[in-house]
Parts: C-alpha cells; sequence; structure tokens
C-alpha cells in the first residue's frame, strides 16, 4: 500500500495561531462542525477537514482551498465544538493569512499586517498630503469661509489617490490572478472559465442580499452590522462618483448645498456606514470569545476613523471652526488613503477573493467537478 507522506509547515501552524486560530490544536476531528455549518454542503463540507490541513501545517492546502471564502465566521461551528477548537476561528485566520500570501508585493502584505508597523503606513499618506499642501503653500489655516477645496483644490487629491488607487486595483488583481490559478486545477481550468462571467454575476446578486449571512444561526448581529457597513461603503462610493460628475463635466463649485442630492446620498450613507461600524465593534467588545486579530481591528478601526473624521469634517465646516476643520480634513484623507491605497492588503480584500472564490464554487457545482 502507497504511504502519504506529510511535511507540516511548523512556522504556517505558529502563524495561523497568531492570526487569531490559536486553539486549533485542540480539534479531534469529530466533525461535528462541518454537521453543524449552515453554509457547508453534503458534497464538500467544510470546516472539519480545514481544521486537521491547519493541524498538519498544510499551508498550500489550506491557502489555495475556495472553502475557506464560503464561511462568514458566523460562529455557529465554533458553539457546538466539543473541544473548543473554535473552527470558525482558524477559518478566518486561514483567510487572514491567504491575503498576506498573495499580496503583491509581498511586503506590502507584512506591512499593512503587523501592528508594529501601523505608524509607518499612516504616516505615508500624511507626508504626502502635507507635502502637497506645503507645495501649494497651504500649511497655515486659511482665513474666511471654509471651503477645502481651496485648502487642497480637487484635481490635487485626485493626482494624489488615483495613481495609489490603480496601483491598489493592479496589486490586487495579480494576487487574485494567482489564487485563481491556484484554486483551479490546469487540466480543469478551461471548463471552469466557461460561462464563468455567468456565475460572477449570480454569486455578486448573493452578496448584494447577504443571502449567505442570513442562515447564520448563533451570530446573527453580524448580518445587520455588515448589512450596513455594505451599504454604507456602496452609497459613498455612489456619492464620490457623483461628486467627480460634477467637478469635470458640469464644473459645480464645492461646497454642494446640504439638499444637493449628492450631499443628501453621501450623509445618508455615511451615516448606515457610522451606525453599521458601530455596531460590529459593538458586537466584538459584547463577545469575548470570538477571535479578533490585529487584521480584523485594523480594518474595523479605520472604516471607523474614516466616517467618523468624515462626519466631524462636515460638522466643523458648518459650525465654522476652522482651526479644527482643516486638520480633521487632513486626518480624514489619511484615513481615506489607507482604506483605498491598501485594500489588496487589509482584510477589505475579503470582497474581491471571497467573490472570486464563491464564483468558483457555483461554477465547479454546476460542472458537477
Ligand atoms: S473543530 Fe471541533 S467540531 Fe470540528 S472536527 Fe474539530 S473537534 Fe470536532
Ligand atoms: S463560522 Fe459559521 S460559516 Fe464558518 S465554518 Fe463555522 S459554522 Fe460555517
Amino acid at each position: 500500500m502507497a504511504g502519504y507522506s506529510v511535511d507540516p509547515d511548523v512556522k504556517f501552524v505558529k502563524e495561523i495561531q497568531k492570526l487569531g486560530g490559536e486553539s486549533l490544536k485542540k480539534c479531534f476531528q469529530c466533525a461535528t462542525c462541518s454537521v453543524i455549518c449552515p453554509l457547508s454542503s453534503d458534497e464538500k463540507p467544510f470546516p472539519r477537514k480545514e481544521m486537521i490541513w491547519a493541524q498538519w501545517g498544510l499551508k498550500d492546502k489550506l491557502v489555495k482551498n475556495s472553502d475557506i471564502w464560503a464561511c462568514h465566521q458566523c460562529g455557529d461551528c465554533s458553539t457546538y465544538c466539543p473541544r473548543g477548537a473554535r473552527p470558525g476561528d482558524v477559518v478566518a485566520a486561514a483567510r487572514a493569512y491567504a491575503i498576506r500570501e498573495y499580496a503583491f508585493p509581498r511586503f506590502m502584505g507584512n506591512l499593512v499586517g503587523e501592528g508594529k508597523y501601523l505608524p509607518v503606513i499612516l504616516a505615508i499618506p500624511l507626508a504626502i498630503i502635507l507635502l502637497v499642501l506645503a507645495a501649494l503653500g497651504n500649511l497655515k489655516i486659511p482665513a474666511g469661509e471654509i471651503v477645502y477645496s481651496k485648502f487642497l483644490p480637487i484635481k490635487f487629491v485626485d493626482s494624489i489617490f488615483l495613481p495609489f488607487a490603480g496601483l491598489a486595483i493592479i496589486s490586487l488583481g495579480l494576487g487574485v490572478r494567482k489564487f485563481w490559478n491556484e484554486m483551479s486545477p490546469s487540466r480543469y481550468r478551461h471548463l471552469v472559465g466557461r460561462n464563468f462571467f455567468k456565475s460572477l454575476l449570480e454569486t455578486i446578486g448573493e452578496i448584494v442580499g447577504h443571502v449567505r449571512f442570513k442562515k447564520c444561526g448563533t451570530n446573527v448581529g453580524r448580518f445587520t452590522a455588515h448589512l450596513a457597513v455594505f451599504y454604507g461603503f456602496v452609497g459613498l462610493f455612489a456619492t464620490t462618483t457623483m461628486v467627480v460628475f460634477y467637478e469635470y463635466i458640469l464644473h459645480r463649485e464645492t461646497p454642494l448645498p446640504l439638499y444637493d442630492p449628492a450631499k443628501i446620498l453621501g450623509n445618508i450613507s455615511a451615516i448606515i456606514l457610522f451606525i453599521g461600524i458601530s455596531l460590529v465593534i459593538r458586537n466584538r467588545l459584547a463577545n469575548p470569545d470570538q477571535s479578533s486579530s490585529y487584521f480584523d481591528w485594523s480594518l474595523i478601526l479605520m472604516i471607523f476613523g474614516v466616517v467618523t473624521s468624515g462626519i466631524l469634517t462636515e460638522l466643523l465646516r458648518l459650525a465654522n471652526i476652522a482651526n479644527l476643520a482643516y486638520p480633521m480634513y487632513v486626518v480624514h484623507l489619511m484615513f481615506v488613503f489607507y482604506i483605498i491605497g491598501y485594500l489588496p492588503y487589509s482584510k477589505l480584500a475579503h470582497m474581491v477573493y471571497r467573490t472570486v472564490a464563491l464564483a468558483y464554487k457555483r461554477q465547479v457545482e454546476t460542472i458537477g467537478m
């Protein structure tokens, strides 16, 4: 009988533990988690197999596995695990590791993923913004009515953000391509690629409706919080698109009046995002058993930072407190940069990896592979 040799990657096991899967060694493979998981399928159940791959340090199997992206960390499996191995947290740690593994360039994944580099990560956009302000001779607080577009004209904001947004898109694309190539066996890739667009559209429809989230039982509060964060971001993205249209096509002056449709949409979206991220923080704090690694908290706090500084930027302008309004605007831009410029390396990248993995799973199920 042919033997099967396992070459465990001990460093990988330690990394998974550091990323929130510290209890993974408690698992004794009873499979309760795979039975309990509301998102697991009979044909390809999870997360029992992911637990043994994590225990054995089988990095290559775990990281390229589409099933780790099918999990929404609802915690149902962790609640019922008789050994307290917290499989939901282990799978979440595997996703965090995967984002770092596929990061391009790799060192950026380590920089954004490690708490000790946060000051550097935030200092980069801050320094760029301050340098541009210095070049414009606007490092002092301007007198008169508060108009952010005179302090830092929109074309300069765009000249800072657009190149970094472009780089972020390219980096994310390269990371996702590598993930795709590892996830889909080359002999089947042409089959999976066929009609993939249809599976992708169906997956996006499912994500927009948060259909899979609704199936989670134990941690139902995550559904509302995630939904609010998701739609808050969607609203703010639509607002940004409208403002770009106003600026470059209609040549409208800013600040926009409070009754302008873009302003109304932006303010409502900001409130929804603020409520959503506050609920996320409350849920995490109220559930100390759930693993919360630096990778989780860094994105949560950056989203809280971007929405809070955005709301304060507007309120301070309306209250005409220039000494606070302009510095707050700079802080807000720094947070915006974090969200956009570091997207391929932060937890936010899960939006893209999850979408691609779920579409892949759907396609594989459709063609019966
Ligand atoms: S993680 Fe827990 S429930 Fe799942 S197989 Fe291991 S011991 Fe059983
Ligand atoms: S956390 Fe929820 S979705 Fe993820 S494996 Fe466990 S039961 Fe399934």
